[in-house]
């Protein structure tokens, strides 16, 4: 499953190329992803020109003129590539390198861009992943977006928010930082790493970290802090990575990222001074990667 800072980086990357340009054909090559296309997608978006590319929690939003925005998830296998006489990349870094095969690309955007003509090609294997399509004015109530919380990019999510969310629950830390009504968009690998940077136990309880009184402890703070920085520096190695690649001619590399806790079971922990181990639990059916020795 693509994280945030994945998604990000296909946001940053497709922006370039998708805003401005002008929507000249949506090619639909089979009537459904995970879902069935809705009425008229394609027919919404011919001769459109894509005013913005944003993105909340994981999903890519592509406003085009007129007040439409096509809402796209990349589910488990999706990528999005773009083509052109001069031009073939792959925006995004991935955990799992992304399938070229085109017998999966299922979604074609013929666009027309100062640069000439360009492809951006949905490919997906697993068909997963989906698309819509919604009035802009429809997207802070529309159900994928209504129950959100704060962004961990964004300027809304500090130690204060958190608190009040966090307030009195006897959820563990995992589970209150997966759940997608508190902060959007943190997925398993990088709350695992933003609790190893910040040495709490995924197994402690959310309220644990709130005063009385409602105002967050020390150890929220350094928690808070956590969150934005590692979802800030695996964007940025996202970003750096996707610059190598448009270099790159028609050779596609993947970006490995490079994890303190999560996948490294059995591996020494690296908290300086620390001697423990990696250990993995299961909480809620995930895997929990941490340090039982620095994480309390
Ligand atoms: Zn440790």
């Amino acid at each position: 499953m693509p994280e945030l800072p994945e998604v990000e980086t296909v946001k940053r990357g497709l922006a370039p190329v998708m805003e401005g340009a002008r929507i000249r054909r949506a090619e639909l090559r089979r009537p459904d992803l995970r879902f069935p296309f809705p009425p008229a997608f394609a027919e919404k978006l011919e001769g459109r020109r894509v005013t913005s590319l944003g993105r909340r929690a994981k999903y890519l939003l592509i406003d085009v003129e007129g007040g439409d925005v096509v809402i796209a998830h990349l589910g488990m296998s999706g990528s999005f590539r773009v083509e052109g006489a001069d031009v073939s990349d792959t925006p995004g870094d991935f955990h799992l390198p992304r399938s070229k095969d085109t017998r999966h690309d299922h979604v074609v955007f013929h666009l027309e861009t100062p640069e000439g003509e360009r492809r951006v090609v949905y490919n997906d294997p697993r068909r997963f992943g989906f698309m819509d399509i919604a009035k802009r004015e429809e997207i802070a109530a529309h159900a994928f977006f209504r129950d959100l919380g704060a962004e961990p990019t964004g300027n809304t999510l500090d130690a204060d928010y958190i608190a009040a969310k966090f307030r009195g629950r006897q959820t563990p830390l995992k589970a209150a930082l997966l759940d997608q009504k508190n902060i959007a968009g943190l997925g398993n690998i990088y709350v695992c790493e933003a609790l190893w940077r910040s040495h709490l136990s995924p197994e402690r309880l959310a309220g644990t970290l709130v005063t009385a009184a409602g105002k967050p402890k020390k150890e929220l703070v350094a928690l808070t802090a956590a969150i934005r920085q590692v979802i800030a520096d695996a964007i940025e190695a996202g970003g750096s990575t996707l610059r190598d690649h448009i270099r790159a001619d028609g050779s596609l590399g993947y970006f490995q990222h490079s994890f303190s806790a999560y996948d490294r079971a059995g591996e020494p922990c690296r908290t300086p001074g620390c001697t423990g181990t990696i250990g993995r639990i299961v909480q809620s059916g995930r895997s929990t990667f941490y340090c039982a020795d620095c994480q309390k």
